[in-house]
């Protein structure tokens, strides 16, 4: 199923207001998150516009937790951040999607909780294919 007005179904103007393709995996669609105050902050959507990961297949589950720790991985490789926050929400987004957040010691979210969109660094859309590009080629 696919809803027309999501970002992750393919409304172009919805994404790009935070967003910033990096391709599509085997089990999910990967972004940039413009709002790169953690460097290599990304968006992983599942495929398919379902609420959350319980409504998957355990195939697709499967498949989307291994894309999942692919990401992670490169994050790594790339950015060595101190450690990754996985986080999913979804009141108001409707299409089951993780944050993938490099957090970094020393700075200032380091210990608590990212913001869901602080605005403090916001790439535009070369600086987002750069990153995207660069992210893309780390993965397996
Ligand atoms: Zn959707």
């Amino acid at each position: 199923m696919k809803d027309p007005n999501c970002a992750y179904c393919g409304n172009e103007e919805a994404l790009a207001a935070f967003g910033y393709p990096i391709c599509e995996m085997d089990n999910a669609l990967l972004y940039v998150f413009k709002e790169q105050s953690n460097k290599g902050r990304v968006i992983l959507a599942s495929k398919d516009h379902y609420d959350d990961f319980t409504e998957m297949s355990d195939e697709e589950r499967n498949g989307f937790f291994a894309d999942m720790a692919k990401v992670a991985k490169a994050l790594r490789k790339l950015y060595e951040p101190d450690k990754i926050n996985f986080g999913a929400f979804g009141d108001t987004g409707h299409h089951c999607h993780f944050h993938l957040v490099p957090k970094y010691k020393g700075s200032e979210e380091f210990g608590g909780m990212f913001a869901m969109n602080s605005g403090k660094l916001i790439l535009d859309d070369e600086a987002c294919a750069v990153l995207a590009n660069e992210i893309r080629n780390a993965l397996e």
